[in-house]
C-alpha cells in the first residue's frame, strides 16, 4: 500500500510539474506577441517589426501595416501586396509578402527619401536628358499576360467629359505597354491591359491611403487621398520563384479632392494635372517598375515628382523607363 501511496504521490507531482511548465510557457507565448501587434491594434507600424516576422509572435490576419504615411493589409496567404504613393514629398513605398507556411516579408520600410523633399509639386526636371539616362529601378512584379481593368464612371469629376477622361487612362496604360518613348527603342513588352469598361464599385482603397481588401478586380478611379498625394497604385502579385511574382490585380486611385485634372493639356490649362501623364507613371508600376530619382533621373517619366500640372511630358518613356520595361519582359 504504501508503495502504490508513493507512487501516487510521486505521480502527482509529475503532474503538477507538468501544469506549471505548460503554464510557463503559454505565459512565455503570450508574452512573446511584440508590442507593437497587441490585439487592441489594427494598424501595425512596420519600423516597429523585423523584416521576416513570425507570426505566432505578431498576429497580423486582417490588420493593415503602415509605414511613411501608407499601409497595406496582410494578404491572405501565398499573396504579397505592393503600395506606391505619389506625393509632394516624393515617393512612398512599402510592399507586404505573406508566404504560404512561411513568414511575413516587408519590403520599402522607412527607406524613402524625405530628404527629396520639394516645396510643392512640379519640380523643374533634372538629371540627364530623357533619351540620355538609362537608368531604372525594378519591383518583384510582373504581367505575364494580361490584367482586365475596369474604371470606377461614377468617380470622374463632373468637371471632365467621362469618355475622355476614360481615353486619357487607357492611353496611360497603352504608353506603357506599347513602351510609346522617344528615344526608338521598340516595343518588347509582352503582357497587356485589357480594359473591361465601367465598373460601380470603388477601388479597394482608402482615404488614409492604404490598399485594403483584394477582390481580384483590377479598377482605376477618383477619390480622396491625403491633400499632398497625386496617386496612390497598389498592386497585388502571386509570389513565383526563380522569376518575377505575377500580377493578379492593380487599384489606383487619383486624389480629386485636393486636385484638378485633365484628359487635354491645352492653353487655358489652370493647375490641371494631365491624367494621361499620371496613368503612364502608374502603369509603370503596373508592370513592375519602381522609382527613380528626381534629382538624378527627373527627366525619366518614373522619376519620383511629376513634372508639374498642365504638361505632358511625363506621357512618353525615356530610356531607361523603356529598357526596365524590355529587359523585363
Ligand atoms: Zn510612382
Amino acid at each position: 500500500m504504501k508503495r502504490v501511496a508513493s507512487i501516487a504521490a510521486a505521480l502527482a507531482l509529475a503532474c503538477t510539474a507538468v501544469a506549471m511548465f505548460a503554464g510557463s510557457l503559454l505565459a512565455q507565448a503570450d508574452g512573446a506577441v511584440y508590442d507593437a501587434c497587441s490585439r487592441d491594434k489594427q494598424e501595425i507600424r512596420a519600423v516597429a517589426l523585423p523584416e521576416f516576422l513570425n507570426e505566432e509572435r505578431c498576429p497580423v490576419a486582417g490588420r493593415v501595416i503602415v509605414d511613411g504615411g501608407i499601409g497595406a493589409v496582410v494578404p491572405e496567404p501565398g499573396m504579397a501586396v505592393i503600395a506606391e504613393a505619389e506625393t509632394s514629398n516624393g515617393h512612398q513605398y512599402l510592399s507586404v509578402g505573406n508566404p504560404r507556411g512561411g513568414r511575413l516579408v516587408l519590403d520599402g520600410v522607412g527607406r524613402e527619401p524625405g530628404s527629396e523633399a520639394a516645396s510643392g509639386f512640379g519640380t523643374r526636371a533634372s538629371g540627364a536628358s530623357q533619351c540620355g539616362d538609362p537608368f531604372y529601378s525594378s519591383r518583384d512584379a510582373k504581367v505575364y499576360k494580361y490584367n482586365r481593368w475596369y474604371v470606377n464612371g461614377r468617380s470622374i469629376p463632373s468637371y471632365l467629359s467621362k469618355f475622355r477622361a476614360v481615353s486619357a487612362m487607357r492611353q496611360g496604360a497603352a504608353n506603357i505597354t506599347s513602351v510609346r518613348d522617344a528615344c526608338g527603342l521598340g516595343d518588347g513588352v509582352r503582357g497587356r491591359m485589357i480594359y473591361e469598361g465601367a465598373a460601380r464599385d470603388s477601388v479597394e482603397i482608402t482615404n488614409k491611403p492604404s490598399c485594403t481588401s483584394n477582390d481580384f478586380k483590377s479598377e482605376v478611379g477618383f477619390g480622396d487621398l491625403p491633400s499632398n498625394y497625386t496617386a496612390f497604385h497598389c498592386a497585388w502579385v502571386w509570389p513565383k520563384s526563380g522569376a518575377p511574382n505575377r500580377v493578379a490585380q492593380t487599384d489606383i486611385r487619383l486624389n480629386k479632392f485636393d486636385h484638378g485634372w485633365t484628359a487635354s493639356v491645352a492653353g487655358s490649362c489652370r493647375g490641371r494635372y494631365d491624367i494621361e501623364s499620371t496613368m503612364t507613371h502608374e502603369r509603370g508600376h503596373t508592370f513592375g517598375l519602381g522609382e527613380a530619382s528626381e534629382s538624378y533621373h527627373g527627366n525619366l517619366t518614373m522619376s519620383n515628382f511629376t513634372n508639374g500640372t498642365c504638361q505632358t511630358s511625363e506621357r512618353s518613356l525615356g530610356k531607361g523607363d523603356a529598357l526596365g520595361l524590355n529587359r523585363k519582359y
